[in-house]
């Protein structure tokens, strides 16, 4: 056993912080720290030590926010948020608009009915809640997903997309079940005119047994019916969401992936979401369940025959020297993908006609970091024309030139968000991001959390600790009694799934 390093985590029984030890064993590297009333807790983190230290390099600092919302007094994780001492601004704003969901899934706790309550701010809350986010210094957060329970359940969500919009949001996404969506391409439309850019398609496999197990229902035909739906209303980017759990879906990793580029029209990233474990589980069905990054990495490119290798992966922070290349090519402020380098991975695949390759088979990923950093150096310390002649150099040596001029100059010349549209939809993105739950929990990480939740009471929480410590005190804030009759109802899966077959007969 080596110990890693020290850090701070929770105990899941009482959710006390507790100091912790990252270290390897075996090959592994494991979490583990002890309560004082409720003794010694060990989880797996990162199930390949190699994997782990490669990550690790990756490490990048982001900017803090200027206008923290809350002040340092209890210490974190008790002071989300943002508090002063959190080390990244908002990437990806959240808000839940709603705890009623038309699904009673076995694996979710938060819908209505469960928690016992109602939360849902009202059209006026949301529009404070974004503009408290909007007004987020050095610079405000590009990306907006609604989230629940299930949005849909809200008919007013195409206009809550609309003043998003009006409020400044560039890409607005939904993050759904996909009923709704696989009822009607009228509504689809709805969505996508309001100004919606994205559906965050909850996908478990391309079978009905993951559904069975982890929904409840065979949704299977009835998430077909939702990308048809949305691809004939004209989205073209919806990103598919498999919540991998240990011995349910970890076998069908290379089937979605194929899925994915077989729906490349309709579909532009996979991102898959090792489940986070909560709720008292002992610690033999925890090991059945857990799967982590590199157990991702490593069933990809089994279950892909190596067309993904595990060297073709990246983490997040891997972004922020380019960013920050465009930021000073462009003179201006953007934002920083500075999540800690073990909370989630990506890697592109280049698609095209019927050619499918992982982006590393065109460009030399690590080179054109180093050559990037050093051009921001140099910007940096004032010289513009010797950072330009190393930008130049850096990308002959590391990128093929026709994949420069067809993929990468476009980004770097406009700097806009359409470039990157433009560039992500020659590409279909792999991604990964694990959640944590408290017997992995690492302050470390959320610490540099660029996904935060939004609240009414005018905080901005790191989704992690959202999950773990705040929601409920948050969300009993503003409870409302649930009225049984306004209560969205356990949805008739088999009957819309039976008119789907019938009309496809
Ligand atoms: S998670 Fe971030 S915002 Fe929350 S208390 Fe810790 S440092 Fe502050
Ligand atoms: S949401 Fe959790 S896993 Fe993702 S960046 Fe934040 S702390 Fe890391």
């Amino acid at each position: 056993m080596n110990k890693i390093k020290d850090t701070e985590s929770l105990c899941p029984e009482c959710m006390k912080v507790l100091p912790a030890e990252i270290y390897e064993e075996g090959g592994k590297v494991y979490i583990r720290k002890t309560c004082p009333e409720h003794g010694e807790w060990s989880d797996l983190y990162w199930g390949d030590y190699k994997q782990y230290i490669r990550a690790a390099a990756f490490a990048a600092d982001g900017k803090k926010l200027d206008n923290p919302r809350t002040k340092t007094e209890k210490g974190c994780p008790y002071d989300c948020g943002i508090c002063p001492e959190h080390k990244s601004h908002t990437v990806l704003a959240i808000i839940d608009i709603t705890n009623r969901c038309n699904l009673r899934c076995p694996i979710c706790f938060a819908h209505a009915g469960a928690a016992g309550y109602l939360y849902e701010p009202t059209k006026e809350e949301i529009r404070g809640i974004m503009e408290n986010l909007r007004a987020n210094r050095p610079i405000s957060p590009p990306a907006l997903q609604f989230s629940g329970g299930e949005p849909t359940v809200r008919e007013d969500l195409p206009e809550l997309i609309k003043m998003a919009k009006d409020l400044g949001f560039h890409h607005i996404e939904i993050n759904s079940n996909g009923i709704r969506m696989a009822e009607s391409v009228e509504y689809c439309k709805t969505l996508k005119d309001a100004g919606a850019s994205t559906v965050y398609l909850q996908f478990d496999g391309v079978t009905p047994e993951p559904y069975k197990v982890a929904r409840g229902f065979d949704l299977l035909t009835i998430k077909k019916r939702a990308l048809r739906n949305l691809k004939n209303a004209g989205f073209h980017s919806v990103v598919l969401v498999p919540v991998l759990v240990g011995g349910v879906n970890t076998d069908q990793v290379g089937d979605i992936i194929r899925f994915a580029i077989e729906n490349r029209d309709v579909v532009r990233c996979v991102n898959f979401q090792p489940v986070a474990i909560t709720g008292r589980i002992n610690k033999k069905e925890r090991e059945q369940m857990r799967v982590t990054i590199p157990d991702l990495m490593r069933l990809a490119s089994e279950q892909t025959d190596g067309l993904i290798k595990e060297s073709d992966w990246f983490p997040i922070p891997t972004a922020v020297p380019f960013t920050r290349f465009v930021g000073h090519i462009k003179e201006r402020e953007y934002i920083d993908f500075s999540t800690h380098p073990h909370c989630g991975m990506a890697t592109y695949l280049v698609m095209e006609g019927n050619k499918v390759e992982p982006i590393t088979h065109y460009l030399n990923v690590e080179g054109l970091i180093k050559s990037v950093g050093d051009s921001n150096e140099k910007y940096e310390s004032g010289s513009k024309a010797r950072a330009t002649a190393s930008a130049v150099s850096g990308v002959m040596k590391n990128v093929k030139l026709s994949t420069f001029s067809k993929y990468l100059l476009p980004v770097f010349t406009e700097g806009s968000y359409e470039s990157l549209s433009k560039l992500h939809h020659s590409m279909l993105m792999i991604g990964t991001m694990h959640f944590m739950d408290p017997y992995n929990f690492d302050l470390e990480r959320v610490q540099r959390c660029a996904v935060h939740y939004a609240t009414p009471d005018g905080k901005i929480v790191p989704f992690c600790t959202m999950n773990a410590l705040h929601r409920a005190a948050t969300e009993k804030k503003f409870a409302k009694p649930i009225d049984p009759k306004v209560n969205t109802p356990l949805y008739d899966v088999a009957a819309l799934t039976k008119k789907i077959e019938e009309e496809s007969v």
